[in-house]
């Protein structure tokens, strides 16, 4: 039919896809044309794709469908079909290239690509479809599941003709990058990527060598630090003296995930109240463990480990230790994963991390063991239907269910809507707070809020986690970077009390930090009680010029000393609290009290005695209602006025500016100079095309302060075209886009999604059924 038999193709590599002017755009790398056969089967078009970047390391492609932007999510191509599928869909005469993205595979843990010679010659390949992405071990023997890239797909089927579920599942649920550096040490340190393609054995044992599965080196722990407190577990496959679980179940859990990773099986040497004693299984191994509980308390200690073993580690095909609550755990750590997936799944999932066989029986039992679970008054189950449920209806959003802590659960949402919102239409300003979720329940609910243009608050992301503490706020912060990124532009603003301070400083190093002004002045009012030293602290914090600031300062010393050591005592340098030495964004309010708006949704849910997953409907619905209120279909003249909140703050500038008689005087090109004749502070120069003021609340807050109106009438321009960000039109662009509606995931739960899934076979295994 004239078509073509070759096609170009576009590679990119190298680079990443990241926000942009409003738009996405792929920075950096190396983009390269080739042109291949429009037959090309995956194998081959992953092989030249290598070629060209002269890389082994390429294991995940994926394209731009035609017509669609950068922050729609990438098609990935996996296997012969999707490549076929993708010639379909570039038909000649094509009227864009095909352009294809091509990423490694990463090893997390030291941030280099390792190398996958594997990848190009394993012939099991097309065989094996099944796609693993990879897994985080948590302390407790928990696996997390990774997919990287944002379309990325899944597919299992079962053996036997149970369901033939596929799936497509969880798009991007981390995007980790130097998650080592995060203030929870050992946490994410084990998190292991593993290429959708290659067969997971021979890399995740690589790169668990600190299991010690092949290299022996299990029977030397790696030393845990345990300095500082020691109430945290440590997240890491390997035990050592002193190290704390949160009880016996948990210990009993890191104990079998350590022995399957380093092959070797043990025996209870006895089992009293409040002690735990194993050893090894071979005669005269001296490899010996000794926990107790902790006195006053349910927490299990390592009182003494002989981590040598007098014999060789050899491989094992089963393990003894591989029981079904461990078989839980694993489910457990992959949720979303193995929600709609088979025991069959199951079993081959395991042998593939772990390379050991456990039966039907106890894959099925312990499927149903996790998924039975109940957190935070909902089962397992049900939360991660709702996540994909979500992420179904509401394409692109950010959803994560994970153990963010030791056997503590979390689930973060950025809806699409939310995230787009914000960036488009709200300044780069960013409070995060906790509140309780109040009822029966002991969890927290976390926020992430912006201001929209009239100044209404803007809930960017928000999650429920079990408490608030430095681990959970540590999550919550790496969810919400993969949203922000680490800008130098941000500000993020925190309460100085709560922990999230200390996780912002270590994940957001490039970003502004700041504490929230008004809860630090509630502070030091309800400490010193004295109407003048609040005035002159809260002038202190607002003054925009050192001089200010120093003034206030003098005064509040000349007041009350200890006041003054007080305030030194907030932070190190006034960098947190003082907007004199603060060059990120500003808002005149501190809106971490905005929350109450979410308060009454909460209180709403409380009343209704609803379950945790309840409240999230009803903070969706909600949501949803505001969207939908602030959208207008038409767009009308009203839409260039300001908001209501910036016309009652115009008008504030304006009177500033009549008392205090500025006039302004064209300097040259944009620039202006002001004066006073009343008041020497007001001499300052304003400059039109920066949009800057030396007295810094111009550029500081991106409202025009009362100079630079006053340059801007003599400039005979509208001071309109000055406030772009609190137009009506921008405060409705943060709406612009749908929350969508999801169905109510009980009636989901029998109806697994088939729609476009392929079938897929496993390779044949000796199953126990
Ligand atoms: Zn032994
Ligand atoms: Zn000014």
């Amino acid at each position: 039919m004239g078509e073509e038999s070759t096609v170009p193709v576009l590679c990119s590599f190298g680079g990443e896809i990241v926000p942009k002017c409003g738009k996405f755009v792929y920075e950096g790398g190396t983009t390269r044309l080739m042109r291949v056969h429009r037959s090309i089967n995956f194998l081959n078009l992953l092989c030249r794709v290598n070629e060209i970047f002269k890389s082994t390391a390429i294991s995940t492609i994926k394209y731009r469908y035609p017509g669609l932007e950068l922050d729609f999510p990438l098609v990935s191509v996996t296997t012969d079909e999707d490549v076929s599928g993708m010639m379909q869909e570039f038909s000649s005469p094509m009227a864009t290239p095909i352009h294809l993205f091509a990423e490694p595979r990463h090893n997390l843990d030291n941030g280099t690509i390792q190398s996958t010679p594997s990848i190009l010659q394993n012939s099991e390949i097309t065989s094996s479809s099944h796609m693993v992405d990879a897994y985080r071990q948590d302390g407790d023997g928990t696996i997390f599941s990774h997919s990287h890239g944002q379309a990325c797909h899944m597919q299992y089927s079962s053996r036997q003709d149970l369901d033939n579920v596929t799936l497509q599942a969880t798009p991007s649920i981390f995007h980790e990058k130097n998650e080592t550096n995060t203030s929870s040490p050992g946490m994410f340190d084990d998190i292991l990527y593993e290429s959708d393609l290659n067969p997971l054995i021979h890399l995740l044992k690589e790169n668990t060598a600190m299991g010690g599965i092949e290299t022996g080196v299990g029977s030397q722990p790696q030393v845990v630090d345990n300095s500082g407190d020691n109430t945290t577990s440590k997240i890491d496959f390997s035990l050592s003296e002193g190290q704390e679980f949160r009880n016996a179940d948990a210990f009993d859990m890191a104990l079998r995930e350590h022995a399957i990773r380093s092959s070797f099986e043990y025996r209870p040497m006895r089992t009293d109240q409040g002690r735990i004693d194993k050893t090894c299984i071979k005669d005269r191994c001296p490899w010996y463990i000794h926990a107790s509980k902790v006195p006053g308390g349910s927490s299990f200690r390592i009182k003494a480990l002989e981590s040598n073993h007098a014999h060789e580690i050899a491989k094992l095909t089963t393990h003894r230790q591989a029981s079904q609550k461990w078989v839980a755990n694993f489910v457990r750590g992959q949720v979303r994963k193995h929600l709609y997936s088979t025991p069959d799944d199951i079993v081959a999932a395991i042998d593939h991390v772990y390379g050991i066989e456990v039966n039907y029986y106890m894959s099925r039992r312990g499927k149903d063991l996790a998924l039975k679970e109940v957190h935070i008054g909902t089962s397992l189950y049900d939360l991660a239907a709702y996540c994909d449920e979500i992420e179904r209806t509401n394409p692109s959003s950010f959803v994560t269910l994970d153990f963010p802590s030791y056997a503590l659960l979390g689930i973060f949402i950025a809806y699409h809507a939310t995230r787009h919102g914000f960036e488009k239409a709200c300044r780069p300003i960013i409070s995060l707070y906790s509140r309780n979720i109040g009822g029966d329940y002991p969890h927290v609910w976390l926020y992430a809020t912006g201001l929209d243009g009239g100044y209404n608050s803007f809930l960017v992301a928000y999650a429920v986690v079990e408490s608030s503490n430095q681990e959970t706020w540590s999550w919550f912060c790496r969810q919400l970077a993969r949203i922000l990124l680490d800008s130098p532009e941000i500000t993020i603003i925190t309460v100085k009390q709560e922990k999230s301070s200390e996780a912002v400083g270590s994940i957001f190093q490039k970003a502004h930090h700041r504490y929230c002004r008004k809860l630090l002045c509630e502070d030091f009012y309800r400490k010193f009680k004295d109407k003048d030293l609040l005035l002159n602290f809260r002038k202190a914090i607002d003054a925009e010029s050192e001089a200010y600031f120093r003034l206030h300062m003098d005064e509040i010393s000349r007041i009350s000393p200890e006041a003054q050591k007080w305030i030194k005592e907030i932070s190190p340098t006034p960098n947190f609290w003082a907007v004199s030495c603060f060059d990120g964004q500003q808002d005149c309010i501190d809106y971490h009290l905005s929350a109450e708006e979410f308060d009454i949704w909460r209180d709403d849910g409380n009343a209704m005695n609803s379950s945790v997953i309840s409240m999230m409907r009803l903070f969706h619905t909600n949501m949803r209602e505001i969207f939908l209120r602030n959208q207008v279909q038409e767009s009308s003249d009203e839409d260039r006025q300001l908001t209501p909140y910036a016309l009652g703050r115009l008008d504030n500038v304006e009177t500033q500016l009549k008392l205090s008689f500025i006039n302004a005087k064209h300097h040259c090109q944009r620039q202006f100079y002001t004066e006073s004749i009343y008041d020497n502070d007001n001499g300052h120069i304003v400059d039109l095309t920066e949009r800057t003021c030396t007295c810094r609340i111009w550029q500081l807050h991106k409202f025009p302060c009362c100079h630079a109106v006053a340059a801007i009438r003599v400039h005979e321009s509208n001071v309109l075209d000055y406030c772009e960000h609190y137009t009506v039109a921008n405060c409705r662009e943060a709406y612009s886009e749908f929350i969508h509606p999801i169905s109510n995931v009980h009636h989901m739960k029998d109806t697994p999604r088939t729609s476009g899934a392929k079938k897929r076979t496993y390779s044949k295994r000796n199953f126990t059924p």
